[in-house]
């Protein structure tokens, strides 16, 4: 036997931003399909055109490059990587639906949309569930439309769609991969639309069609579409194929167990890139939204190759996963704190350069945008921050002099005598060699001892002179960094504006 290859599909429809369902349907079908070597491709579901956005394509493909979920596929075109369009692929829809209407499994149907929705309220009305109600099935369906009539239309050239037609007892049923066996009664299915009036199809036939010549070995998609599996089920049916595989994927819930939805956070992917989140612990978080590894795992940090790795849809829940923006923030700081230096700077000297160009400073441009100045700063800043570019918003002080001081720290942390203390104390500063943390916190224990105060009484104005704000890193090695040029000139400055007022 050939071992056969596995093959999945992202599949969006391009009406706006990639949502974080979405990107954990993408993660979900390429740790699966990487982890067995098989192919992962995406294709664009743009058959609704009352939907599409202008943009939502590239937007997409530039949302999943970021996450490092990069389709393999070079479908149709000579090597390049282009996703599969299916507004491009009307031909082969029409093909099989003309199959289809010579199978005598769909029909024509010439009902307006106020027909329909009459319809609609008087099954409503009744407390039926709103179907079609088959006027146009032809007689030799089985319906009561003589083909005089759909002849007479055809002529006028009236509009119409082409359903399918529900065989009426038929029980549909399959095995999902995460939920098990599922049955419907096809007494509930609709004779689904199969192609529009504007000679696009829907969803429903074109995936199917897709999923079929596209040789998906397994489809992984979000819960929302259990629903429309007794319609694609009898679609592989009609066609004589073989279905592939399926798991649905549990729904997304925000904390208070209601389906995750704009009023409570963002649930766009760009939202959380903008905010400053990296693509790892995206990834990492999105993935642990309905898998975890099993008992006895305390890992909660996985890089995408260890994610491939250890990923299995028999580890998906049925239950919703619960979107913990706080689980994402702390793993956002664990990859802040295990990440190189090097690649942090990389990413902040641009934005340093950039705020640099808004605002004059008085540190010398050269020493502060070093790198062997910004890995100091990212050393001492590593455990506090929360994002990326915090190492340079969060503790502005390290390039630029503060213009302001913390007045409830100021209001604490003064008394009469601070300012003379200060004074006397600049000047040993002044005169330190080696102005490292270790000699600074030597003199400042030295100069307070004598004088019966403790180091704080020094230690909190000095803090908020040289940065402005009264909490931030170790104040000695904050001090070192610094310098002493920057660190005497705060001080001498700050010691002038800055007047008890206890
Ligand atoms: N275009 C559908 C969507 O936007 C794809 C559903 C599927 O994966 O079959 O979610």
């Amino acid at each position: 036997m050939v071992a056969q290859r596995f093959r999945t599909r992202f599949a969006p429809s391009p009406t706006g931003y990639l949502h974080v369902g979405g990107l954990r349907t993408a993660l979900y079908n390429y740790l699966f399909v990487k982890k067995m070597k098989g192919d992962f491709v995406l294709r664009i579901e743009d058959t609704d055109r009352s939907r599409r956005v202008e943009g939502a394509q590239q937007n997409l493909l530039k949302t999943l490059e970021w996450a490092g979920i990069v389709p393999d596929e070079s479908p149709e075109r000579g090597g390049d990587f282009g996703p599969y369009i299916q507004s491009e692929r009307l031909d082969i829809y029409k093909k099989y639906c003309d199959e289809l209407l010579e199978g005598k499994y769909a029909y024509y149907c010439f009902a307006t949309s106020e027909e329909l929705e009459e319809n609609r309220q008087l099954q409503l009305k009744q407390g039926l569930q709103p179907k079609y109600n088959r006027k146009w099935l032809p007689e030799e369906m089985g319906g009561s439309m003589p083909s005089s009539e759909i002849r007479k239309k055809m002529e006028q050239g009236a509009p119409y769609v082409i359903r399918m037609k529900v065989p009426d007892y038929v029980s549909v049923w399959f095995e999902d991969i995460i939920r098990g066996p599922v049955e419907f009664d096809s007494s509930t299915i609709d004779d689904q639309v199969l192609m529009k009036s504007d000679g696009f199809p829907t969803y429903h036939f074109a995936s199917v069609i897709d999923d079929h010549l596209m040789e998906f070995t397994h489809i992984i998609r979000g819960e929302e579409w259990l629903p429309s599996m007794p319609k694609h089920l009898l679609l592989y049916e009609f066609f004589g194929w073989e279905p592939p595989r399926f798991a649905h994927l549990p729904l997304l819930l925000n904390p208070d167990r209601s389906k995750l939805s704009k009023r409570q956070g963002d649930v766009a992917v760009e939202d959380y890139i903008q905010k400053g989140y990296s693509a790892e612990a995206i990834i990492n978080f999105v993935a642990m939204l309905g898998w975890n590894e099993g008992e006895g795992t305390e890992q909660e940090v996985y890089s995408l190759e260890q994610l491939v790795e250890r990923f299995s849809l028999e580890r998906v829940g049925k239950a919703g996963a619960i979107f913990n923006v706080d689980k994402l923030n702390w793993l956002e700081k664990q990859y802040i704190k295990n990440r190189s230096a090097d690649r942090i700077i990389q990413a902040i000297k641009p934005l340093l350069i950039g705020e640099l160009e808004k605002r004059p400073t008085e540190m010398p441009e050269s020493v502060i945008t070093s790198d062997s100045y910004l890995e100091q700063v990212i050393d001492l800043m590593r455990e506090r921050v929360g994002f990326e570019h915090e190492f340079v918003t969060f503790s502005p002080y390290f390039f630029f002099d503060p213009e302001t001081y913390e007045e409830e720290g100021v209001r604490k942390r003064w008394t009469a005598d601070t300012n003379t203390l200060l004074r006397e104390f600049v000047t040993i500063l002044a005169s330190l060699e080696v102005f490292s943390a270790e000699a600074i916190e030597l003199e400042l224990k030295a100069f307070v001892a004598p004088r019966g105060l403790k180091a704080a009484a020094l230690i909190h104005p000095l803090r908020i002179l040289c940065s402005g704000v009264s909490f931030g890193p170790s104040l000695y090695h904050m001090l070192e960094v610094l310098g002493k040029d920057a660190v005497i000139r705060r001080i001498s400055r700050g010691i002038e504006t800055v007047v008890c007022v206890a």
